[in-house]
């Protein structure tokens, strides 16, 4: 476990590692924070420009679950992880990353229309959570109980056939 982070899309399971947060560059000055692949020269990218390859990760999971996460949450997720993860920059290289296919094609238009609609409704949760979700601790603070889970069974789970079912 180091203090790496990585940008990742949980969707596709492709993580690209972005270094540790640094404060100072090799010859030790100081600038504003931010992570190593983004100092110029950085190994973390083979030296090449960062720009390329962020955005191109951007664009192939644009509409995806994209999050900066730190080396324990994906560990926590997945047993195998090498196994469902492509790692841009050691499975495939940043070249031919940057380069490569951009599928499907952007369409702004079919991109929203093909929005999942449960994924649509977790954001709209998510941006109106302060207004919606009654205060479940005492000090006022909104925390995510056992209340919340089920709630949300009662409210998703109830009508749809449980993953048991489907198995049989
Ligand atoms: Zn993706």
């Amino acid at each position: 476990m180091g203090d790496y982070y990585h940008l990742t899309c949980y969707d596709c399971r492709e993580e690209l590692c972005l270094g540790k947060a640094v404060l100072r560059d090799e010859e030790g000055r100081s600038f504003p924070r931010q992570f190593e692949a983004f100092i110029p020269g950085s190994h973390w990218v083979g030296g090449e420009d960062p720009a390329p390859i962020v955005g191109r990760f951007l664009l192939l999971h644009r509409g995806h679950e994209i999050r900066v996460m730190t080396d324990p949450f994906p560990e926590l997720l997945y047993s195998d992880l090498d196994s469902v993860f492509r790692y841009v920059g050691d499975e495939i290289s940043f070249k031919d990353y940057v380069n490569g296919p951009v599928e499907p094609e952007p369409d702004t238009e079919a991109e929203w229309q093909s929005f999942p609609t449960a994924e649509a409704e977790r954001l709209w949760r998510k941006l109106h959570a302060p207004w919606s979700l009654e205060s479940t601790l005492e000090d006022g603070r909104r925390g995510f109980t056992a209340r919340d889970v089920e709630r949300l069974e009662r409210q998703y789970l109830a009508a749809a056939p449980s993953p048991t079912k489907l198995a049989k």
